[in-house]
Formats: C-alpha cells, structure tokens, sequence
C-alpha cells in the first residue's frame, strides 16, 4: 500500500513509499483511510524540529484520520466491515491509576498513533478497536479527519477551564483549536467571546473569527484592555484560554483576566516564560492546563459537528494523496490552515 513515511529525521525527509499493509490483532480493526488531516504536530514532525527526538524513523506520520472499516479482528465486536469511523489518536494503557479513573486523557503509559506507531497517512491502518468512533452519516470524511482537534478544544473548554454560563471569556490563536475552543465556550453559555490573533492573522484566521460572529483583535495593532473596555461595555475577563502557544499571549492573558480569573493553557509552548507570582497570588488568578481528550470528547465533538454547533469547514482545504509536498508545504506557510489529505472516496 501507498504512504508516506519519515525516512529519517532530516528535514522534510517524508517519502512516498510502497510499503506492507498491517496485518490486524484480534482487538484490532483495519480502517481504509479515506482523510487524514495534517496538524501542527505533523509539520513539527516533517521539519524535525526540537522536541520530537523521541520519535524513532521510519515512521508512518498521521494521527486525525476517518475511513471505512475494512476488516475486523475476532474480538471485536461495536464494528463491522464498510462502517465509517473516524479514529483517536491517543491509545491508552487502560491499566494505569489515571485510566482507571477516567482521565485517560493523561494516561501513564500511553501511546499515539502517527508518532510513537505507525499512523494514517496510508492506504490502511490498523489500530485497537477502542480508538474508534463511528462517524454520523451526514458528515463528510474531511470533517471527520478532523474530531480529534475539535475533542482536545472539547476537554480544555467543557473540563478545563472553570467556565460558567454568563462568563466573558478571551481566547488567544485563531486557529482550529482556538475558533473550535470559541464555538464550544458559546454553546457551554458564555456571554460574550473574544478571539485576539496578530499580524499573521490578520489575512486568513481573524476574518474568519470574525465572520463566525467574534469579536476579533490583533495584538499587533491594538490594545485589547483599552478595546475590551470599549466593546463590551467595560465588562470583566473571567475566562482566559490560550490556544496559541506564545508566551507573549499567556502574559496578556493574565493581565486581562479580573481577579479571581481563570486561565487555561492548552497550546504548545516552545519557550520557558517567567512569572509575578505574587501579582497571580494577590489576584487570586487560578490557572488551568489541558491536554488531548478523553473518548467522551470525541463523541461531543461529532455531534457539535453534525448539528453545526461547531463549524470550522472554511478552515479545510482537501488535496490529492500524491500533493502532500505541497499540502505540508501550505500548512508551514499558514495559507491553509487546516491541509486533509484524500486517499479514497
Ligand atoms: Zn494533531
Ligand atoms: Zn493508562
């Protein structure tokens, strides 16, 4: 079958090779992948850049992915041949303390697919049949591809961030998770909503923060104390989440937020940041942080999908299997923000 493996951890080794279809374990399924998404992590990866030495090449990349069933092993029993699925990219022990306890989000010993296994840029994939979802039939694969992001916005917004009906709530990266994390702060009863971005988004993402009917602001240009004041007549932060993974956005964060506030870091943050902890402590600022989901998001995340409670299709654009050079390529030069890979119809 065709895929596209990292070959080493040069730069932008990514190949496209013909390689051997997985043979399925008795708990395991066999999915035709039909889209799979390429994500930040996955551009990381394709440059190699730091914090990924951990991954051990050759490696078949791809961890949002959704597909056709296309064989079942003898233990499965919630799947049968031709369902339309769309896959977890976390692959849990079950076994740990934290798993036992429901919060296999942050499971002791686990795995995820596209980086510690071989993942779904690929013809097949083969993985545990506890990773699945079943697929609403009114949503297309390409959006599917796509519930794992949407379910980590879930987690840090629905369980993660102390937001309460009637909060005004600040969140900083427009971006997939960032505009997926507003959609679900609106539908979790927040009053008003906030997305602040910078000059590179000043093109693409906050227009389209906007058109979803945010208020939009670019650090860049403006002050958003001054502007908050204006816009929302002088109404407090309660809420703060950063979605963005800049520490220059964690610091405006939390000097927004009134006291007593509330801030939820869930973006991947590639410099160390020093704080006032005395200035949090007297303003009693509690800070959150959340990371990937657990399976209840996923299915959150596809009915939010398929009622259109949460819509993030203008941020898709499909390409070809054989395009991948220029999908990656896109996706580093943020033209698309969120680059699917079509391998079948
Ligand atoms: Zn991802
Ligand atoms: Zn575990």
């Amino acid at each position: 079958m065709k895929a596209l493996v990292k070959t080493s951890r040069l730069k932008n080794a990514l190949e496209r090779l013909d390689v051997k279809r997985p043979i399925i374990q008795d708990d395991e399924v066999l999915v035709q992948v039909v889209n799979v998404a390429i994500c930040g992590t996955d551009l990381h990866v394709y440059e190699f850049t730091a914090g990924y030495d951990f991954i051990q090449t050759p490696l078949i990349l791809g961890h949002e992915f959704s597909g056709y069933i296309a064989e079942v092993g003898s233990k499965v029993v919630n799947f049968h041949v031709g369902d339309r699925v769309i896959g977890e990219s976390n692959r849990y022990c079950g076994q740990c303390d934290n798993c036992n306890n429901g919060r296999t989000d942050i499971c002791l010993d686990s795995q995820m697919t596209g980086l510690h296994v071989n993942g779904a840029m690929a013809e097949y994939i083969a993985v545990p049949a506890y990773t699945l979802h079943h697929l609403p039939n009114n949503l297309p694969f390409s959006v599917g591809a796509i519930a794992q992001p949407i379910s980590v916005s879930l987690n840090a917004v629905f369980d993660n961030c102390n937001l309460n009906t009637g909060d005004n709530v600040v969140i900083f990266g427009p971006g997939i998770q960032g505009l997926s994390a507003a959609q679900a702060a609106r539908i979790k009863g927040a009053s008003k909503v906030a997305i602040v971005g910078t000059d590179n988004d000043e093109e693409i993402r906050l227009p389209i923060a906007k058109e979803m009917g945010f208020d939009t602001f670019n650090v860049n240009q403006e002050s958003i104390n001054q502007q908050l004041l204006t816009i929302w007549d002088g109404k407090e932060v309660d809420v703060v989440i950063d979605a963005s993974g800049s520490i220059h956005a964690v610091k405006d964060g939390m000097s927004l937020l009134k006291r007593g506030g509330h801030l939820t870091l869930f973006g991947i943050y590639p410099r160390t940041l020093e704080l006032d902890l005395t200035s949090l402590v007297r303003r009693n600022i509690t800070i959150h942080t959340s990371y990937t989901s657990q399976w209840k998001h996923y299915e959150q995340a596809l009915k939010f999908l398929s009622k259109r409670q949460i819509d993030i299709s203008a941020l898709i654009k499909e390409y070809p299997f054989e395009e991948f050079e220029k999908a990656f390529e896109d996706g580093i030069a943020k033209t698309v923000l969120k680059p699917v890979l079509t391998l079948s119809q």
